[in-house]
């Protein structure tokens, strides 16, 4: 194997489960992050199976397939192939407490325990994963169906109806994304195009996706990815070939579309960790600490009023408008001014050893 591909992939274990990391994770970039997670339901193992050739696929392909690079080279990419190794060797959908992983995170509607402690150990260890790293992106494998589901999972009266969250334009397009990438997802008579919103299919409480979108700041869907949950071994090559492009296209589109940048004090030059909000969309993308980049997914071909905030300066509003490929789209916020006429920066680095906090000027809007 090449060494730089090496250098990219490591591998570690956190509380039992298996973490590949196929880019260097603790590499400081101003890159989004995408995770896999598989196995969720011990009984679903297709999707762990999967998730390791994706890595294998990935490492053997770096140097000769234009995705795989682009995946690596942009792409903070993480795949945890099983999230419930006990209940896979137990062959059951819970954990070895029997608990289903996928009821088991604060859910926006019931309340029950938002406690993290009370949590399976399993729960606990995603909800630390995700408040060490910021993902933009993600999607857990499931079996039993083939669809792919977007938020809401769950209703406010526990009804079954299309529940949509703010980004259900965007969660659509991501989801068809997969599908139509997919051998046949999006030629299901069940499912058109064979997307569902989760609640319009069957409400959830406590599931991993929605608890993403709303306290993470990650884009999740739940892929539904084979109608037999236990397939014999030698059907796993076609199960591969069926899902691969869609893998790799929706790791993909966390570059190849939306709109990415950063955002900077016009004092200072400093890079600052705001927030980027879209008009008309109540939901908040907050840039990276360190680089202050973010990564705002959103449906391509409409028109947006992209908005740039910090707290202790003036919010600043570009209109885009947004085809299919990514846009660059770097803000400079202006200091508010103070009462005594001076001018006050909040967030400037003052500190004496390298943090991490660069100079980096640029304004430009092109696409990727
Ligand atoms: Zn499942």
């Amino acid at each position: 194997m090449d060494k730089s591909v090496l250098e990219r992939v490591s591998m570690e274990f956190h509380c039992g489960l298996l973490r590949f990391l196929t880019s260097l994770a603790s590499e400081k970039e101003p890159e989004p992050a995408f995770k896999f997670v598989g196995n969720v339901h011990g009984d679903e193992p297709v999707g762990r199976e999967l998730l390791l050739r994706l890595a294998n696929w990935i490492c053997d392909n770096y140097i000769k397939d234009s995705l795989a690079r682009l995946i690596v080279e942009n792409i903070h990419l993480h795949i945890l192939p099983s999230m419930n190794p006990d209940g896979y060797f137990l062959r059951r959908r819970g954990n070895a407490n029997n608990i289903d992983l996928n009821r088991d995170f604060p859910d926006q509607f019931f309340p029950v325990n938002n406690d993290i402690n009370a949590r399976q150990p399993e729960t606990r260890a995603v909800m630390n994963w995700l408040r060490e790293m910021q993902f933009a992106a993600s999607a857990s494998l499931h079996g039993g169906a083939l669809v792919a589901n977007y938020p809401w999972d769950g209703t406010e009266d526990k009804r079954r109806n299309y529940y949509a969250c703010p980004d259900d334009d965007t969660f659509r397009f991501m989801a068809s994304i997969y599908s139509h990438s997919h051998h046949n997802m999006s030629l299901s008579k069940e499912f058109p195009g064979g997307i569902t919103n989760g609640a319009l299919w069957y409400p959830i409480y406590g599931g991993m996706q929605d608890w993403n979108y709303i306290h993470a700041g990650c884009f999740e869907l739940t892929l539904e990815i084979s109608d037999n949950k236990w397939p014999n071994a030698n059907e796993i090559p076609t199960l591969w070939e069926y899902n691969k492009m869609s893998l790799l296209n929706l790791a993909a589109s966390l570059v190849k579309t939306g709109i990415h940048g950063r955002i900077f004090s016009s004092d200072s030059g400093m890079p600052l960790p705001g927030s980027v909000m879209i008009k008309g969309i109540n939901y908040t993308v907050k840039a990276g600490k360190g680089f202050a980049d973010y990564h705002r997914l959103l449906a391509p071909g409409e028109r947006y009023e992209v908005v740039a905030t910090m707290p202790g300066y003036k919010p600043k509003t570009t209109r885009i408008s947004l085809d299919e490929a990514a846009m660059t789209l770097d803000f400079i916020l202006d200091p508010e001014v103070t009462t005594k006429g001076s001018l006050r920066s909040i967030n400037d680095c003052r500190c004496e050893s390298n943090c991490g906090l660069e100079f980096f000027w640029r304004v430009h809007s092109q696409p990727f």
